[in-house]
């Protein structure tokens, strides 16, 4: 009895360092341990030697040595292939990974980065406000008190019962509360998302994105203005476009123009995009209005500003050559996953 344990125990310890690597392999260590004359079945003939109240134990022993072998058969076949059914399939390294899903920048994202990197190497740094304002930083301080009819072309969202909230319609209230903090001069460039109540179509959005840009200091002019914007155009859309001033309106800045670049998809000749004038409108810009000066409580004698303002969605379907603007908020990712190269 003694000496088939110690027996057992020689061929388990064979049969764990027994290496199967292939289909005949595998048949020759099934005929050793498994087959009818294998070891399994000798060690079993056995059992009529062994005495009586020690059978129970030695059978014990014998099956579990039994199942140890078949085991690992059963190991050796599926990793042999022999075994299609398997669960147990060979892990072969050198199969290539998973691909991992990597986003792409979103369009609006690329387009306000490189305008605001731009202006940053100027030395603006950048401002942020909220998106939901008071009335008083979104109009009334910008000079557009109640009854003011600018205001109707900046039509908002309101919060029900809160008459006083809105939804700002352009990132003007970020510049009106840096004047706040009083600390001149002020260089900053402002992008956010700002609200109209538009109705949306292809060519307009009920939210959009802006940069602006503010500068306050002493002997501030309007040729400085000029060739900030001008160094801005040269480096976004190229060294060849050209820039032209309109003079125009806003409330919040005087004297107030509104800036074109040519066409720099049809090179100034006519154009779709730029319905044949030869000229795209990109952002509007002027001299700070003395009296948001004041309402800021900054000495409007002293000092002098520049603002500008342009949309960030207007370049972006011109700089990628996109003709719905609705895209840009769609989530559609075969949209979006275009731009995964674009910069
Ligand atoms: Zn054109």
């Amino acid at each position: 009895m003694e000496y088939l344990l110690e027996q057992i125990a020689s061929y388990r310890k064979e049969i764990e360092g027994y290496q199967i690597s292939n289909p005949q392999q595998l048949e020759e260590f099934r005929i050793k341990f498994l087959g009818t004359r294998g070891l399994t079945k000798s060690l079993f003939a056995e059992m009529k030697n062994v005495p009586n109240e020690k059978k129970k134990e030695f059978g014990q022993v014998l099956n579990d040595f039994k199942q140890f072998a078949e085991k690992k058969f059963e190991h050796a076949k599926a990793s042999t292939g022999n075994n299609q059914s398997s669960d147990n399939e060979e892990l072969d390294l050198s199969l290539p990974g998973d691909a991992i899903q990597i986003g792409a920048r979103h369009p609006i994202t690329l387009v306000r980065n490189r305008m605001v990197s731009i202006f940053q190497r100027l030395g603006f740094s950048i401002a942020d406000g909220p998106e939901i304002e008071d009335d008083w930083h979104n109009f009334t301080a910008l000079n557009l008190p109640e009854n003011h009819p600018a205001r109707d072309m900046q039509d908002t969202f309101y919060i029900h019962q809160k008459p006083d909230w809105l939804l700002r319609t352009h990132t003007s209230n970020v510049q009106i509360r840096e004047m706040q903090k009083g600390k001149l001069p002020i260089r900053i460039i402002c992008p956010g998302r700002v609200y109209r109540n538009e109705t949306v179509s292809a060519r307009s959005h009920c939210f959009f994105h802006q940069v602006e840009g503010l500068y306050i200091d002493e002997n501030v002019s309007f040729a400085d203005l000029k060739q900030t914007l001008y160094f801005f155009v040269k480096e976004m859309f190229g060294k060849d476009v050209k820039v032209r001033f309109r003079p125009s309106y806003f409330p919040f800045t005087e004297p107030s123009a509104e800036m074109d670049i040519s066409c720099f998809i049809c090179e100034g000749k006519g154009c779709r995009i730029c319905k044949h004038t030869g000229w795209v409108e990109i952002l509007g810009c002027g001299m700070v209005h003395p009296a948001v000066l004041e309402n800021c409580s900054i000495d409007s004698n002293k000092y002098t500003g520049y603002a500008f303002g342009m949309g960030v969605e207007r370049p972006a379907l011109l700089l990628y050559d996109v003709n719905d603007i609705r895209l840009f908020s769609e989530n559609d990712a075969r949209f979006l996953k275009q731009f995964g190269s674009a910069v």
